[in-house]
């Protein structure tokens, strides 16, 4: 008989016992709003962000309700206004264009190539096209693309960069944290990403001028000097009266939970490493699939698994993810016709007029996506990659697989 697994790819460890006590301490004194502290008491929310600020290596640090809500705020502080084209990548996440579009800005999708990487030709035909002045560069399922090339090409056109790294966190590009190529960051801590706390985010520059225009945008009234991980107030003097207050601050109770976690993510970093390596390991040389290959500057959080199925047909490709999901592995099909869960393409973003992209559709044609949480151990790694080995060589095997 064959083997079926047992696991959920959607269940997350428990909250440790140290960010659970963190968190009833926060609810016993009841200072729960960021700005809210004792006398000599620095806060949950001020704390994290400056360890955060000294994870990434970088001087500010801005902590707020979402992932979402730091890229906004970051293209807020980059100065973007309602209708600048904002250049980013076709495979990315819906909250990315979202993002953009919520400041009444136009996203510019750039193509996305076999290694899940901008395909720089494009970048720079689409910089020449649109005159972007900005880049939101989404290190999507946790790829990272060649971070010197795409430093050259945006310092060549004066483009800025901005790093959503909602799936990098922990991870590194030329021995530098993600989230310290750019000018700037933007990081989740929603459920599924790297740090839990259900909702939450994180932005980090070393642009003090833009450190102090998130600080105010976020909604720190003038309270901003209960900030550790903020510039000093000659940098929030000039500008107090022009900057809007769109509140999007995190909470204490968050940052108690997060703080622990923060503490223990370097760990979590090798076990997610050692779930990647045994899928990888089982995967190798399957006919018919091709691992996608990393940059070799990056070193990548294996919190999730992609492969490819390069030029299968659709019904082939459905019918690898309907046998694997019948054997309890639950795969994802980015090249799908609508959008389903949390899978969506930039073809499905109408609002955001998207451009026939080839190079990128060849990509999602073929790609599979599987999240492998810190609940799986490297039994489980390996027993997915049975079954997906096994199916995928039945469906192919059955010929009709184009090659
Ligand atoms: C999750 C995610 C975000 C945004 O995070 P939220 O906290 O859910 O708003 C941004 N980019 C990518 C690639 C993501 O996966």
């Amino acid at each position: 008989m064959s083997e079926t697994f047992k696991g959920s790819f959607t269940q997350q460890e428990p909250i440790s016992d140290a960010a659970i006590e963190a968190a009833v301490n926060v609810l016993r004194h009841g200072r729960l709003h960021r700005y809210n502290v004792d006398r000599d008491e620095a806060g949950e929310v001020a704390l994290l962000e400056q360890e955060f600020a000294a994870f990434v290596g970088v001087k500010y640090c801005l902590a707020v309700a979402s992932g979402g809500y730091a890229l906004a705020c970051a293209l807020r502080a980059h100065g973007v206004k309602p209708g600048d084209p904002v250049l980013t990548n076709a495979f990315t996440l819906a909250p990315v264009p979202g993002a953009i579009a919520s400041l009444g800005a136009v996203p510019v999708f750039v193509e996305t190539n076999a290694a899940l990487g901008l395909d720089f030709e494009h970048l720079e035909t689409k910089i020449w096209a649109s005159g972007a002045k900005t880049l939101l560069l989404s290190h999507m399922r946790g790829h990272q693309p060649d971070m010197d090339k795409v430093l050259a090409i945006c310092a060549a056109h004066q483009v800025q960069l901005i790093e959503d790294c909602a799936h990098t966190m922990g991870g590194s590009w030329g021995g530098k944290p993600s989230g310290s190529h750019g000018l700037s960051a933007c990081f989740s801590t929603q459920t599924y990403k790297h740090l839990n706390s259900g909702e939450g985010g994180l932005f980090v520059t070393n642009d003090a001028d833009i450190a102090a225009r998130a600080v105010l945008l976020s909604g720190s009234y003038m309270l901003f000097d209960r900030h550790l991980a903020a510039p000093g107030r000659e940098h929030f003097a000039a500008i107090t009266g022009d900057v809007p207050n769109i509140s999007g601050r995190m909470d204490n109770l968050r940052a108690a939970i997060l703080r622990p976690q923060l503490a223990d993510l370097g760990a979590q970093v090798s076990r997610w490493s050692a779930l990647h390596k045994a899928v990888s390991q089982g995967l190798r040389d399957t006919p018919g699939l091709a691992l996608i290959t990393p940059d070799p500057g990056a070193v990548r959080v294996g919190s999730s698994f992609q492969f490819l199925l390069s030029d299968w047909r659709a019904d082939n490709v459905q019918a690898v993810v309907a046998r694997c999901g019948a054997r309890g592995v639950e795969l994802k099909w980015f090249g799908a016709d609508q959008a389903a869960g949390y899978t969506s393409r930039y073809d499905h973003w109408a609002y955001a007029n998207p451009p026939h992209l080839p190079m990128t559709d060849k990509v999602l044609a073929g790609l599979v996506d599987m999240r492998l949480p810190l609940t799986f151990c490297a039994d489980d790694a390996r027993q997915i990659a049975r079954i997906i080995r096994a199916e995928v060589g039945a469906v192919f095997q059955q010929g009709d697989a184009e090659r």
